[in-house]
């Protein structure tokens, strides 16, 4: 059974400063996910707060959201055939060090830290974070 499904990717800070937003969007276009929506925006440390509020109890959490809004970032609406599923196997694995090979993070991944793209993990926070950045 077919199912197009819509996620949420996010061109981290570390990548839109190095310019690899078309090399990263050529990756998921090349492998049937639609770029829907795009837009370059720089958020607040409140607004990164707020997205990442599932991480709010990890010692990562302050310094996560500081990161995110550092610097601009590219949000895309992806869709495609099983689209989270599919730019998560794209994105590879959070750690760059532990990513396969020719995957987003393996290729342009700095650390765990700096790993240059998000993705929605479930159908369910595809919708919400799809939500958070283009319905206003
Ligand atoms: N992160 C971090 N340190 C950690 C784990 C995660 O800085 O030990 C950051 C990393 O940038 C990651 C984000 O927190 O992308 C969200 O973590 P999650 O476990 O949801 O990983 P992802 O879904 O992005 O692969
Ligand atoms: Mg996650």
């Amino acid at each position: 059974m077919s199912s197009i499904e819509q996620t949420l990717s996010i061109i981290k800070p570390d990548a839109v400063e190095r310019s690899l937003v078309d090399n990263i969007k050529d990756i998921f276009t090349k492998n049937n996910l639609k770029i829907k929506e795009s837009k370059k925006i720089h958020i607040s440390k409140d607004e990164a707060s707020e997205f990442y509020k599932v991480h709010q109890s990890k010692p990562f959490y302050n310094d996560l959201c500081a990161y995110l809004s550092s610097g601009p970032i590219v949000v895309m609406i992806l869709e495609g055939e099983s689209a989270v599923i599919t730019n998560r196997k794209l994105m590879g694995a959070t750690n760059p060090k532990d990513a396969e090979e020719n995957t987003i993070r393996k290729l342009y991944g700095i650390s765990i830290d700096k790993n240059s793209v998000h993705g929605s993990d479930s159908i369910e926070n595809a919708k919400k974070e799809i939500e958070f950045f283009f319905k206003n």
